[in-house]
């Protein structure tokens, strides 16, 4: 009898499996030896890394044409692929090495992949860090190539099984037959990798990050993989498999009646309707919303189609981009973000000159307002698709009136540009600021009347309210959404919403929390836009409250002194609420730790 051996990982995607394990391996590309070109031979050798890398085309080509439907953010992923084989920081310098150092090709890739992964990993920006892992996956194909390996085939995989890796490449998960595949469990990857992208959009359990998986789990070993907290237990005893079958089958049970009742609207106790809407970043995202009953897109993210590039989009490219989203959406509202680039995310096109402090640079509306001509393009995309679809336009970071009133202009000329041009547009789109910087809260009374509606982008507003990098782990004790200043903060916009009859709406990740939804209905607010996942249990608790008992509860915690004393009163409340279907085990998490926040109030 194997011993029970329980393995903490990086959760995923949520959910809990049990199967046995299949190992995915990658034999004979591991140790690769160097060894010396004659120099007549040199030419023959870059020739079988051209013909490996053809090869390598042309499977790529096979799978993008075969990729099925569920798998269409695969597609991408895989042209992004296809484009680095060819890419010269990988084919031409591999060539290099080869004719300036006379080495084997293998030898020469192993190289080069190492020496630009290494570049990747040391950037600042997280999404083009994780760009490393997209040169690993075509540097190991190319690989596969050379040495005469079998890329795994995981189309043949033919019982339900729980796929072992080290890691996952896109191409290969977009070959899973979905029926087969259990869950996911891998050595490497963080919660933003694509193996976890892909996991959670197909609703597949997956714990990554084990780091020996692969070296501890054999072909057919049982596995329980819990992917919400992030474990894995090999060789499970009678009495867990017993305790695990109970809380899949609860997870299960949950998840789907909670998705059941997100197809009901969300109105509260007392009769009061409120939007829940998707935030998305791709087009492809939009399903995922209607599926977990989002009623609009509440924040289209638009900052991914210049991510990756040279160059800039042209007005074309992003207008059929919009298009895809409002193809899908039909007259459901669509709040598109104008660009939020630099600060967290950069874009090699724009990144002319390092800033020391990027999320107080140039960044979102001051980059955009800098390069009119940059942003009159992405105006006039954004106008053009408010023609055939229900399409408001945000804009963010604004941190002052002149701003506003710029990008108003801008937008303004952008329409005449049209006019001109004879194109099809919509003149009168509503206007909405997304409040994040805490000048905007303190001028919100003046800033309102010249727009239609607030969006609160919390993510960036607690960020900037608290001087706190929101990605340094070690600051993050400090961003606390529940905080007497962040409920200040919001009062006194909201309260400028409310008195010039306008609407306010919550986008950053605050929304998403059922723990919040009662302040936040208290302080007027008409709707939250939020993860697709989360739109389910949001509108649930939205069910469950009484809109005038909300405002009651808000204007007696104002004199609240410290995040832990809301927390505490938050819970007094609403605790049965959240604990009672809510906030359960495997879903959203544990509740907050309610003990420490009462011993520190
Ligand atoms: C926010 O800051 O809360 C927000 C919604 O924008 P992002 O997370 O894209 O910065
Ligand atoms: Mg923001």
């Amino acid at each position: 009898m194997k011993k029970e051996t329980h393995l903490k990982g990086i959760s995923g995607s949520p959910g809990i499996c049990i199967g046995r394990a299949y190992l995915v391996d990658h034999e004979g590309v591991d140790v690769v030896e160097r060894y010396f070109i004659d120099p007549k031979d040199v030419q023959k050798e870059k020739n079988r890394f051209k013909h490996a890398v053809q090869r390598a085309t042309e499977e790529l080509k096979t799978i993008i044409k075969n990729i099925s439907k569920d798998y269409l953010r695969h597609a991408q992923i895989l042209e992004t692929h296809l484009h680095m084989l060819k890419d010269k920081m990988l084919y031409e310098k591999t060539l290099s090495v080869i004719e300036k150092e006379r080495v084997n090709a293998e030898w020469a890739l192993k190289k080069v992949v190492s020496e630009t992964q290494a570049g990747f990993k040391e950037m600042e920006d997280p999404y083009l860090r994780e760009r490393a892992a997209d040169i690993a996956h075509v540097g190991h194909r190319i690989m596969l190539n050379l040495v005469g390996a079998y890329p795994v085939n995981l189309e043949n995989i033919d019982k339900r099984v729980i796929l072992v890796a080290r890691e996952l490449t896109p191409a290969e998960t977009s070959q899973i037959q979905l029926e087969w595949i259990k869950g996911f469990v891998t050595d490497y990857g963080g919660a933003a990798s694509h193996t976890s992208i892909i996991a959670r959009s197909l609703q597949i359990p997956a714990v990554l990050g084990l780091e020996n998986a692969t070296a501890m789990i054999q072909n057919e070993d049982i596995l329980i993989v819990d992917g919400s907290v992030g474990l894995v237990i090999l060789h499970p005893k009678q009495g867990t498999l017993k305790a695990y079958k109970q809380k899949k089958d609860r997870y299960e049970a949950r998840a789907a009646r909670l998705i059941r009742s997100s197809k009901a609207s969300a109105v509260t106790t007392d009769g009061h309707p409120v939007s829940v809407m998707g935030n998305i970043e791709l087009p492809e995202e939009v399903v995922a919303v209607l599926d977990h009953g989002g009623e609009g897109i509440g924040l289209y993210r638009t900052e991914f189609q210049y991510l990756n590039r040279p160059d800039f989009p042209s007005e074309e490219e992003l207008f059929e981009k919009y298009k895809d989203v409002v193809d899908v959406m039909g007259d459901r509202p669509i709040t598109i973000r104008t660009l939020d680039i630099n600060g967290e995310k950069a874009i090699s096109s724009s990144r002319s000159e390092m800033e020391k402090n990027p999320a107080l640079g140039l960044r979102a509306i001051r980059f955009c307002l800098q390069y009119p001509e940059v942003f009159k393009v992405q105006l006039r995309a954004i106008l053009r698709v408010a023609k055939i679809g229900n399409v408001k336009i945000l804009f963010p970071m604004i941190s002052c009136m002149d701003e506003l009133l710029t990008a108003k202009k801008l937008l303004r000329e952008a329409a005449q540009s049209l006019e001109k041009d004879g194109l099809p547009y919509a003149g009168n789109i509503p206007i909405g600021l997304l409040v994040e910087v805490p000048a905007a809260v303190t001028m919100a009374d003046v800033l309102i009347r010249e727009v239609d509606f607030f969006s609160f982008g919390t993510n960036d507003l607690i960020q900037y309210a608290f001087a706190i990098d929101r990605g340094n782990a070690r600051v993050a004790h400090l961003y606390r959404p529940l905080h007497p200043a962040v409920i200040r903060m919001l009062k006194k916009a909201m309260d400028a919403v409310i008195q010039n009859g306008k609407k306010g709406i919550i986008c950053g990740e605050m929304a998403g929390d059922p723990l919040h939804i009662p302040l936040l209905l208290g302080l007027g607010i008409d709707e939250l836009s939020m993860n697709a996942q989360y739109i389910p249990l949001v509108k649930r608790m939205i069910q469950r409250v009484s809109l005038q008992e909300s405002r009651a509860f808000v204007q007696s915690i104002l004199n609240e002194t410290t995040a832990e004393g809301i927390r505490v009163r938050v819970f007094e409340t609403y605790g049965d609420l959240l604990k009672n279907g809510i906030m359960t085990e495997g879903v959203h998490g544990d509740p907050v730790p309610l003990k420490q926040a009462k011993e520190k109030r």
